[in-house]
């Protein structure tokens, strides 16, 4: 059984409490496009259990972290992307706002470097 948090948005987005356009779902992790895209595509993939960040998730789910990786290029391909850009912003002055790991998928457009 997976650790969730009942007041983290993500944790009630894969209950299904929360509705979230969904576009992919397996044992480990669940995609679902942002809510405020940055980029033609724009997905988030998360794992199904809660932890802060991409560092906790190595160290508790090494697997998992892979996981959400092969989830990700596999939400790029259905959007016909073989180039995209993945992020795991890590704190708050990373720029890490929901504090429930998610790996950033973006694509569609030409990406800009180094990001704000
Ligand atoms: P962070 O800034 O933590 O790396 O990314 C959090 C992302 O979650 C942001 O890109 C933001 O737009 C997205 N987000 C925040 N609230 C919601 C929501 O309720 N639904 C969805 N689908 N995305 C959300």
């Amino acid at each position: 059984m997976a650790s969730t948090d009942p007041d983290c948005l993500f944790c009630r987005i894969v209950a299904g409490e929360i509705p979230a356009d969904v576009v992919a779902r397996t044992d480990t992790a669940v995609a679902f496009r942002d809510v405020s895209p940055q980029a033609p595509t724009h997905a988030l993939v998360v794992p199904l259990s809660h932890h802060a960040d991409v560092a906790s998730l190595a160290d508790a789910e090494p697997a998992t972290v892979a996981d959400l990786v092969r989830v990700a290029r596999d939400v790029a391909r259905t959007d016909g992307l073989d180039e995209y850009r993945l992020v795991f912003n890590t704190g708050a002055d990373a720029g890490q706002t929901v504090f429930h790991t998610h790996l950033h998928v973006l694509g569609g457009r030409t990406m800009t470097w180094p990001p704000g």
